[in-house]
C-alpha cells in the first residue's frame, strides 16, 4: 500500500520482523532460559503478595523497592540502577537516547542479535568485528574502528551469546580505556560466570552494565532486566523511558526472587555441574567451547543432518545455518534427563 509505504522511516523499511523460534518440540533448549521453573515455595509466597496488589493502580514508575534491594545486594547507589521490561528494553532505550542517524555501533560477532537489530531500528550503522580464531574479542580492531568512526557504542556480551565464553578481561579493559565510546557490557549470564565489571564503574564513566532476571533467576516470562551505570546515564534513560515500563506483578516477582535467592542457588549449581558433565562428553566427538554460561556452543560436520535429528527427537536447539556461527549449534543446558536425550541425538551424528 503506497499510502503507508511512502511514510515509513527509511531505516525501518528494509528490516525484517524478528522471529523468535516458535517452540514445537518436547525439549526446549533453544533460548538459554533456566530449565528449572521457579520453585513452588517462592511462587506461593509471591501469589500471596500479588493478592494484595491494587491492580486498579499504575505500578511504581520508579520501581523503588526493587531498586533498594538491588542497591543493597550489588553495593551500588540506587541512582545508578535503571529497571527495564527485560534488558532488551534497556538496549532499546540506550539506542534511542544516544544514537543519531548514521552513528556507528561496534559489535563483536557472532553475538546476541538484538544489538544489531535495535541499532538499525535507530538508524545507526553497525560495524561487525569478527572474534579471533580462539573466540576471543579482537580488541585491537575494535579500538581501531571505534577511533576512525567515532563510534558511540561498543556492545560486549560477557559471557558472550552464542559462544558461551567470557572474553579476556584485559582486552575488554583495553577497549574501555582506549575509546570514547560507551562500552555496554551485557552480563545476562553473570550468575553462571560470576565474572563482572561492576567494580570498574567508578573508574570508567563510559561503562554500562546490563543484567537480567530471565536466565538464572527463572522469570523470563515476567520480563525484568536492569542496568547499572553512572547516574548521568541513568538520568538520560529516565528522560525517555515510558512511565510504567515495569508492571507491578513483575516488580513483585523480581523482588521476591532476590529475597529468596538461596532457594535458586541449588538449581544454578545443578545447571553448572550438568554443563561440565555434558561438555566432557561432547568434546570427545565434537569441537565444543568451554562455557561460562548455561549453554554450550559446538560445531557439527553436517548441520542439515543435525537439524533433522534434533527435529525427529523433538528437541529444540539453536541451529546456525549461516552467518558468523555457521555450522554451530547452541544448546541450553537442560535437566539431567534432557541432557541425556541431547547426547543420544548427538551420538547419531
Ligand atoms: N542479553 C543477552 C546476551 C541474551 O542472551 C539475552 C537473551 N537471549 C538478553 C540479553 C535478553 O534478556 P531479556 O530477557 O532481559 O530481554
Amino acid at each position: 500500500m503506497k499510502i503507508i509505504e511512502n511514510k515509513i522511516k527509511f531505516c525501518i523499511k528494509n528490516l525484517k520482523s524478528y522471529e523468535p523460534v516458535l517452540f514445537k518440540g518436547k525439549y526446549k533448549l533453544d533460548a538459554n532460559e533456566n530449565s528449572y521453573d521457579l520453585p513452588k515455595l517462592i511462587k506461593r509466597k509471591i501469589l500471596k503478595k500479588i493478592l494484595n496488589i491494587p491492580v486498579n493502580r499504575y505500578p511504581d514508575p520508579e520501581a523503588r523497592s526493587l531498586k533498594k534491594i538491588l542497591s543493597k545486594k550489588l553495593k551500588v547507589k540506587k541512582d545508578m540502577i535503571f529497571i527495564g521490561n527485560g534488558s532488551d528494553e534497556i538496549i532499546f532505550y540506550l539506542a534511542q537516547s544516544f544514537l543519531e542517524k548514521d552513528d556507528v555501533v561496534i559489535i563483536p560477532v557472532p553475538t546476541f542479535e538484538m544489538y544489531k537489530i535495535i541499532s538499525k531500528i535507530n538508524a545507526a550503522q553497525v560495524i561487525e568485528i569478527p572474534l579471533t580464531k580462539d573466540f576471543d574479542i579482537d580488541d585491537k580492531n575494535i579500538i581501531k574502528y571505534a577511533k576512525i568512526t567515532k563510534a558511540k557504542f561498543i556492545f560486549i556480551a560477557y559471557p558472550n551469546n552464542p559462544t558461551g565464553n567470557c572474553f579476556s578481561k584485559d582486552k575488554i579493559l583495553n577497549i574501555i580505556k582506549n575509546t570514547d565510546a560507551i562500552v555496554i557490557i551485557d552480563e545476562a549470564y553473570f550468575e553462571f560466570s560470576e565474572k563482572t565489571f561492576i567494580k570498574y564503574l567508578k573508574k570508567f564513566k563510559n561503562l554500562v552494565i546490563l543484567r537480567t532476571f530471565s536466565k538464572a533467576y527463572s522469570i523470563a516470562a515476567l520480563r525484568v532486566g536492569y542496568m547499572i551505570a553512572n547516574k548521568e546515564i541513568v538520568k538520560i534513560l529516565n528522560k525517555i523511558k515510558l512511565p510504567y515500563n515495569a508492571n507491578s506483578i513483575s516488580q513483585v516477582f523480581a523482588k521476591e526472587v532476590l529475597l529468596n535467592e538461596k532457594y535458586l542457588k541449588d538449581n544454578i549449581k545443578k545447571i553448572i555441574s550438568e554443563k561440565e558433565k555434558l561438555y566432557e562428553k561432547i568434546r570427545k566427538k565434537f569441537f565444543v567451547l568451554k562455557s561460562d554460561s548455561n549453554f554450550l556452543f559446538l560445531k557439527v560436520a553436517d548441520i542439515k543432518k543435525a537439524k533433522k535429528i534434533f527435529q525427529k527427537n523433538k528437541i529444540s536447539v539453536r541451529i546456525f545455518n549461516s552467518g558468523y556461527a555457521k555450522d554451530f549449534i547452541r544448546i541450553t543446558i537442560g535437566k539431567k534427563e534432557e541432557n541425556r536425550i541431547i547426547l543420544n541425538a548427538l551420538n547419531k551424528l
